[in-house]
């Protein structure tokens, strides 16, 4: 928590406001709406997921519609996709910003423009707090008629060039899981420069009830809105994100300049549009240059008491999605292969930070 959460939760127990409306809610929407601009309109709900959902839902997908999706992501970025019936394809991601990669999408996209099969959307997903190269994916949209999402659960507060992360696209989506880079204690936020969708997708969230004196459906909806209490949260968590920021980027740097000239260690990348909260700083380790594998050190540091993470197992190599599409050449399973994501929380100290370095020293040296 960074302070000021425990207040706005005192103010919306004074008036009385828990759920499913009230004053904090508001204020967290209209909050979040300004930080991330572009005139947009904001429904906070339940989580990420939920926020995607609500979104695909809203594209009235069915099950010969084809949503293509960035394949090295979290799950919560595509099950929605499944929820709605509807068919995934994976794409790879560039070498440039470890996102989905437009040369691959512009292809495809041309592909299936010649054979009348164009997907009925896009999911570019911000991985690692990195932004997609959004002015590019969303003139692609744009030329093919496509929607376009951005998943940018991970990324809020970071940039493309001049905009903020979280604010582009047809929709965008937000998660303040506690793993997030600010979390409402679990919750989500849809964003869009549409305000008839916003309110449609509150409406849906809210179990769709029609306008009536009694319960009223003339369609089905979820349970989905956020609380006044988390909103909260939410607010108090707001006035610390950029110093967050601020300070997971120094956590990324620190690391950086630690193991930068060693042998067989790369960090990912960050183009000169995007300017990335490094939400996790993940590094890949090549085992023939620097003598150790990912999974060396990832169970050294594990010995001594030391949590570290594979990168994200892209989807198409998924149990669940075997036999689904993918275009790519294997970036992502790579990645997946040898990178890992290292110790960030925005309250580690330097100390702690030294340790892990020098844990990952011990090991590449063979100690
Ligand atoms: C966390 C995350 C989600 C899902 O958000 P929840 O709030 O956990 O439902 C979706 N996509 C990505 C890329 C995520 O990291």
């Amino acid at each position: 928590m960074g302070g000021s959460e425990l207040e706005h939760v005192r103010q919306a127990f004074e008036s009385n406001y828990i759920a499913p409306v009230g004053p904090q809610l508001d204020q967290f929407e209209e909050s979040v709406a300004g930080y991330v601009g572009g005139q947009v309109h904001c429904l906070a709900v339940s989580s990420g997921t939920a926020a995607l959902h609500l979104a695909l839902r809203l594209l009235d997908l069915t099950a010969d519609d084809e949503v293509w999706v960035c394949s090295m992501t979290f799950a919560g970025g595509v099950f929605p996709v499944l929820y709605e019936q509807s068919q995934p394809r994976f794409f790879d991601i560039s070498s440039e910003s470890w996102t989905i990669c437009p040369e691959l999408l512009e292809d495809a996209l041309k592909k299936a423009a010649a054979k009348n099969s164009l997907p009925k959307a896009i999911i570019a997903t911000d991985l690692y707090g990195q932004s997609c190269d959004i002015n590019r994916i969303e003139g692609l949209a744009q030329n093919f008629g496509v929607k376009l999402i951005f998943d940018s659960a991970e990324s809020l507060g970071a940039r493309y060039q001049d905009r903020q992360c979280g604010s582009g696209g047809d929709f965008a989506i937000l998660s303040f899981n506690g793993n997030k880079m600010i979390t409402t204690g679990g919750g989500g936020m849809l964003v869009s420069r549409d305000r008839l969708a916003i309110d449609r997708a509150r409406f849906l969230s809210t179990q769709a009830r029609d306008l009536a004196p009694h319960y009223e459906h003339s369609t089905y909806g979820y349970n989905y809105r956020m609380s006044n209490i988390a909103a909260a949260i939410g607010l108090g968590q707001l006035s610390v994100l950029d110093e967050r920021v601020r300070r997971r980027r120094t956590i990324f740097s620190r690391y950086r300049n630690a193991l930068d000239n060693v042998e067989g260690i790369e960090f990912m990348p960050e183009p000169n549009w995007s300017h990335c909260s490094r939400w996790l700083t993940a590094i890949t380790v090549d085992p023939l240059k620097s003598g150790k594998t990912r999974d060396c050190i990832r169970l050294h540091l594990l010995k001594h008491g030391i949590e570290s993470r594979p990168l994200w197992k892209p989807m198409h190599l998924q149990p669940l999605f075997s036999g689904s599409l993918y275009v790519g050449r294997g970036l992502d399973e790579r990645l997946f292969a040898n990178g890992l994501c290292l110790p960030s929380g925005s309250d580690m100290s330097d100390g702690e930070q030294d340790e892990v370095i020098q844990e990952i020293r011990d090991c590449l040296n063979g100690e």
